[in-house]
């Protein structure tokens, strides 16, 4: 599933109106009715207004009808929902333009966007459901019950987990993106000028940068966090000139992807805070053939040092943000089940280290459809019924 934005201009006020009522009917019905959808939108052009805009909607696939129910009714599509997510960016003004996708992972789609001053931005649209969900769907009883939203709902818990990370994280004064705003499945954050540490080939000094990183990991525990995915995909290389010494370049870790972080409390918080470790060992091990002398650092050395020095606790920030235990319970389920199908597909790449294009495909430009302007076509009217109607702040 990639987005697609062609269809967004052509979009009327009222297609709007309706899109919004079958988001906000699927909420309590797998299968939204056509009537529901009528009552949720009250058109002024009555009932064939709706109709109208629902074979709109339903031609550009961002709702689909469904005849096997043994009602008439829609359901909402990813193409719906991307839409829904960026006609809210647009309306509150942090998106303007969508340009083409720089990354693609398992589990989102990295675009480039810009607001009306032509600043350039990221969007994450997060697809936890891309995958099919073996444990999550025999674990969890409420998948069974409501499996076609379930994607709507764990992409949508992993954007939220992730900008309240990113906040928290930013306002420690950590390395990260900053994050700017968040609608359903999707994150806004600033474009960060570094390539993924996955395509730099050497650095002048190896054992600093290891240094660098191991101390992020040590001062995120400090913080009561452990990354959970720190590897050479989700840590950018920032180069800066030393001003100091303009042949010196000064090499910035910056962390990115935090949907999957855990607590230093976590019942199985030692396991994920040594395969971190590991990583980064392993990584600079075989890239850059280095290995530090120092052993460690050790969980249980990391464990002390929680909350030390007044460090403020950022493993409750999550927490904060509304996300109730089993939230975060669900979304781990997924992110578990997605991380042990990339390693079932990973399997055969792991020694290709030097084929830094191998994932996804970025700056192949295969999917290009040139930069889309959707911020002079978004209405406020139909803003308006979200902000009303939609109370969950997303
Ligand atoms: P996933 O959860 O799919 O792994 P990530 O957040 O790790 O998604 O992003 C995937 C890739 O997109 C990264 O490896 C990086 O190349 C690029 N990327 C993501 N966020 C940014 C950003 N803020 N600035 C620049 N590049 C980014
Ligand atoms: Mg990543």
């Amino acid at each position: 599933m990639k987005l697609d934005t062609r269809a967004m201009r052509y979009l009327t006020p009222e297609d709007w109106r309706v899109l919004t009522a079958v988001e906000m009917g699927s909420k309590n019905h797998e299968i939204v009715p056509t009537p529901l959808i009528e009552k949720i939108a009250r058109l002024k052009g009555g009932a064939s207004g709706v109709h109208k805009s629902i074979s709109a909607l339903a031609k550009a696939g961002l709702i689909a009808r469904m005849k096997e129910a043994k009602y008439d009714g829609y359901r909402l599509g990813y193409g719906g929902l991307d839409y829904l997510a960026l006609h809210t960016h647009a309306a509150r003004k942090h998106v303007y333009s969508v340009g083409s996708r720089i990354g693609v992972g398992k589990e989102s789609d990295i675009m480039m966007v810009a607001d009306d001053k032509g600043t350039q931005k990221v969007l994450k649209i997060h697809r936890l459901g891309r995958i099919s969900f073996r444990t999550v769907k025999t674990n969890r009883d409420y998948l069974k019950n409501r499996q076609s939203a379930s994607w709507m709902y764990l992409s949508r818990l992993a954007a939220i987990k992730e900008y309240a990370f990113m906040q928290a994280l930013q306002e420690e004064g950590f390395p990260v993106p900053e994050p700017i705003a968040q609608s359903r499945h999707t994150i806004v954050m600033s474009l960060v000028d570094a390539l993924p540490m996955r395509q730099v080939s050497s650095v002048p000094d190896p054992a600093s940068l290891y240094a660098d990183l191991i101390g992020l990991i040590l001062r995120l525990a400090k913080h009561g966090l452990i990354h959970g995915d720190f590897n050479e995909f989700n840590i950018l290389i920032r180069e800066d000139r030393d001003e100091r010494d303009p042949d010196n370049i000064i090499l910035t870790p910056i962390l990115i992807d935090f949907p999957q972080m855990v607590s230093m409390d976590h019942q199985n918080a030692e396991m994920y805070f040594d395969r971190d470790v590991e990583c980064i060992k392993r990584f600079f091990s075989r890239r850059f053939h280095f290995t530090s002398t120092t052993p460690g650092p050790f969980f249980k050395d990391a464990k002390k040092t929680v909350g030390r020095d007044g460090a403020r606790r950022l493993d409750a920030a999550v927490e904060a943000s509304g996300f109730t235990k089993k939230m975060v319970k669900d979304l781990e389920a997924a992110i578990r089940e997605q991380q042990a199908n990339c390693k079932e597909d990973a399997h055969d790449s792991d020694d290709s280290e030097d084929d830094s294009e191998e994932e996804g495909d970025n700056g192949s430009g295969e999917d290009e459809q040139g930069e889309v302007v959707i911020g002079d076509h978004i209405s406020l009217e139909s803003e308006g019924l979200q902000k009303l109607t939609i109370s969950d702040g997303t």
